[in-house]
């Protein structure tokens, strides 16, 4: 917290102690989202690339300067961040592109890039002296609120959509969380979080509102420029639900900017699925968000009705950014394709900025000499019955060398 200067108002400029539970502006109410400011002149004072490279702690702690965090507070012990980045040369051939980066943050420890946010989350209830940790959520930042409060020793309240997927909702009842089903849209459940945590002042992890979550997801980008030693690819890309996690790229590339860690900033390529797009749509119409319907099969970004939709737009055209939509059978052949092409295996959001960027290039937007890294945001695992869609069934076969041979031919083994 040495370095925080304090919250500013997205809407009216006005500024706020950081108090650990305090999510909006009080003259703007809903419209109010706050921002964390640093002291950009204190933190380069004490803090360079040099300095990060010695800290043997591979976690996104690492960034410690610049969380919005007590650096006495206690901590969640798992290993949030630090997720490996891989060149793939012939999947960047299929998307039409000669340089293509993968980051897979579904190696993290519940599973998504969420656990970035999640683990702050969990810091700052304790910092509020709260025992209760609350949101509602499509799914994965359920699970990793669930996860990360498991490893601190709290109680995770947790309101889900009725379509939220299995495996995720298996994630909550395994880290011990009460869960909640609610029946109805994510929008029911988000109300359902909103009055419940007004009533019974539980901590609330609700991303969009809670100005301290998008600086933990935007440790995403900073581990980025890390991996990529300060010189990052012409585009990043990444899926865009509420909207958090572009606005938290958006963030760290102010940031790193602020401080000079990077010379020049990329290009933001935000993803959003045709069958529930508003941001897409708010940014290219430039008019206000419209709530709309939630038809996608990438659950953790078909959100009608984005709280932060705002920040997310800023960030696209602070960066020069664009956004594009992609169709549920797009997102279906990207999963099959990245886990063929590279042994990653992403859940249906997790790879829709793959077809992202192959709509991208066939539109001009990403030339096709440009280098692209996009992140993977979260684990196939999760979502089984996608990845059943997206890679079919395997042969079922007595246990006869015969049938076997069928197998061999048609699968061309024996010319392999
Ligand atoms: C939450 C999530 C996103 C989108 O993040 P927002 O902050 O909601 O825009 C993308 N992919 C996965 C896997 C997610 O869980
Ligand atoms: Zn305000």
């Amino acid at each position: 917290m040495q370095y925080i200067k304090d919250l500013a108002c997205i809407n009216c400029g006005k500024t706020f102690f950081p108090d650990p539970d305090k999510y909006l502006c009080s003259d703007c109410g809903e419209k109010g989202l706050l921002e964390v400011e640093y002291n950009y002149g204190l933190i380069s004072r004490d803090w360079n690339p040099r300095i990060i490279s010695e800290n043997p702690d591979p976690s996104h702690w690492r960034y410690l300067p610049l969380l919005p965090v007590n650096p006495d507070s206690p901590r969640p012990p798992l290993r949030v961040g630090g997720t490996p980045l891989y060149r793939n040369v012939s999947l960047g051939e299929e998307l039409g592109l000669e340089e293509i980066w993968i980051k897979d943050d579904g190696l993290n420890p519940t599973g998504s890039l969420k656990d970035r946010a999640s683990s702050l989350a969990v810091v700052k209830a304790g910092e509020a002296g709260m025992k209760i940790v609350a949101c509602s959520s499509t799914g994965n930042a359920a699970s990793s609120l669930a996860g990360n409060a498991a490893a601190s020793g709290m109680q995770a309240v947790i309101f889900v959509p009725r379509r939220a997927p299995g495996g995720k909702v298996a994630q909550l009842m395994i880290f011990g969380a009460v869960v909640i089903s609610v029946q109805g849209s994510y929008s029911d459940a988000y109300d359902l979080s909103a009055s419940s945590i007004d009533r019974w002042a539980w901590y609330n992890r609700n991303a969009a509102i809670n100005p301290y979550l998008v600086e933990g997801k935007k440790t995403a980008v900073l581990e980025l420029a890390e991996q990529f030693n300060w010189d990052l690819p012409d585009w990043v890309v990444l899926t865009v639900g509420d909207g958090c996690t572009i606005a938290g790229a958006g963030k760290a590339l102010r940031d790193l900017q602020e401080l000079e860690f990077i010379k020049k900033k990329p290009r933001l390529l935000g993803v959003q699925a045709s069958g529930c797009s508003p941001i897409t749509r708010a940014w290219k119409e430039g008019k206000p968000l419209e709530v709309c319907e939630e038809n996608s099969l990438a659950d953790s970004i078909a959100v009608g009705n984005p709280r932060n939709w705002q920040k997310a737009i800023r960030a696209v055209r602070d960066n020069s950014g664009a956004m594009v939509n992609v169709s549920d059978e797009e997102i279906l052949e990207m999963m099959g394709l990245l886990g063929r092409k590279s042994g990653v295996f992403g859940e249906p959001a997790g790879v829709a900025g793959l077809a992202g960027i192959r709509r991208a290039v066939r539109e001009g937007i990403i030339g096709k000499k440009e280098k692209v890294g996009i992140i993977i945001t979260g684990n196939g695992l999760k979502d089984i019955d996608s990845a059943r869609k997206a890679a079919g069934e395997p042969y079922r076969l007595a246990p006869d060398l015969g049938r076997m041979e069928e197998v061999v031919l048609k699968e061309g083994l024996d010319e392999l």
